[in-house]
């Protein structure tokens, strides 16, 4: 993987990563490459986490769902995430989740990168959910079940399949033809696939269960019974206030593990925890502050919500190899003056036709 550094480019302008460029980097380089590398941009940027200035995301809930800005800042960079939650979209036509951001120079305050982040918001999560997984979940395991089958699925798929060693995957949702593109994506990938009548039977035998379902409402889309000893639970669903998928029994069985606590008590399965309730920030068993699974007994759970510094880590990942693969534009989106306090030069330009492009 090349280095990831955001650089300032010519006065003015700055490099834009688009979503067809996104796509086709992903193609070229692999989503299994990517992955793993945002995996480690996200993990060198975790075990430095006191260096960065950190925020619950400020959310805008609205009839239909939410959307939420998502700054992070070290003293270099000033990143944010803009991104939405709408589970009705799909019958719109129009994804869930859909995403931008930026970053810019804290020295100066100029943004040196724009990008899309709904692809990237995908691989970030499920790298998130790799890297947590490494920590929390059993070494052996080799079973996962995948309750949700949309947007999100196939990534966190190939991510426990590729990088952790998952053999086999145990398929629902609630729309049978989201589990069949989910069997169709994964066809020409080493792993089983089965595809399930209910949660019960595809939590059966799992050693790792990942919820990845959009419901606006607090769901118990996974049973406090259904939970065995030594499983490992990769809740990623419930992300926003009044929108959860575990039974409250399961956090009172389960060690629980988290981005940003403050942010997660707001928007996470904590939501239905205890106020206070024990949790460890996963920086810190990242660092070897805090102890990850502890037996091969022990039930775990990373309450995935998805923080802002986890875009920042990607899109830096993502700007190195966009860059190194020849796929980033140049975006005139900021002025480019020869005198820094003469603003209107840009309309005079206009007016005589010798703007430039
Ligand atoms: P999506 O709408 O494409 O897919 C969600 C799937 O869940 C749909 O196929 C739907 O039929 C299914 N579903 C709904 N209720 C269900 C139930 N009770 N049982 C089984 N299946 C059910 O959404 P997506 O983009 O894949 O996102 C999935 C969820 O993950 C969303 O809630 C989203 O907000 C969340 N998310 C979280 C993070 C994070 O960092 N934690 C990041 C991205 C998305």
């Amino acid at each position: 993987m090349p280095s990831a550094a955001p650089s300032a480019t010519q006065a003015g302008a700055l490099e834009y990563l688009s979503l067809p460029a996104a796509a086709r980097l992903i193609a070229r380089v692999g989503v299994l490459e990517c992955l793993r590398g945002v995996e480690q941009a996200i993990e060198a940027d975790f075990r430095r986490w006191p260096e960065f200035s950190k925020t619950a995301r400020l959310a805008q809930p609205t009839p239909d769902g939410v959307i939420e800005l998502m700054p992070v800042a070290d003293a270099r960079h000033y990143a944010f995430k803009y991104v939405n939650g709408h589970p009705r979209n799909t019958r719109l036509g129009l994804p869930t989740v859909m995403a931008f951001g930026a970053i810019a120079r804290v020295d100066t305050g100029a943004p040196v990168f724009l990008s899309e982040l709904t692809l990237s918001t995908a691989l970030r999560t499920a790298a998130t959910s790799v890297m947590a997984a490494r920590c929390l979940a059993r070494p052996d395991s080799r079973v996962m079940a995948l309750i949700g089958n949309g947007s999100q699925s196939e990534f966190q798929a190939l991510g426990f399949v590729g990088l952790l060693g998952i053999r086999s995957l145990r398929l629902y949702d609630v729309d049978a033809a989201a589990t069949r593109k989910l069997m169709r994506n994964l066809a020409d990938v080493d792993v089983e696939l089965r595809a399930c009548a209910s949660v019960a039977e595809a939590v059966q035998g799992a050693d790792i269960v990942t919820t990845l379902t959009a419901d606006k409402t607090r769901a118990t889309v996974l049973q406090g019974e259904l939970l065995r000893p030594g499983m490992h639970i990769n809740a990623v669903g419930g992300d926003c206030p009044g929108k959860t998928e575990l039974d409250a029994a399961i956090l009172r069985r389960a060690r629980v593990f988290v981005e940003f606590e403050p942010q997660t008590r707001i928007e996470g399965e904590l939501q239905h925890a205890a106020p206070g309730s024990a949790v460890t920030e996963l920086w810190r068993v990242l660092v070897g502050q805090a102890p990850g699974r502890r037996d091969a007994a022990e039930i775990t759970l990373f309450d995935s919500v998805g923080f802002a510094l986890e875009d920042y880590s990607a899109m830096r990942c993502l700007q190195a190899l966009g860059r190194a693969h020849g796929l980033l534009e140049s975006l005139a989106l900021m002025p480019a003056l020869r005198d820094p306090k003469d603003l209107y030069s840009l309309v005079r330009e206009a007016r005589a036709g010798t703007i430039s492009a």
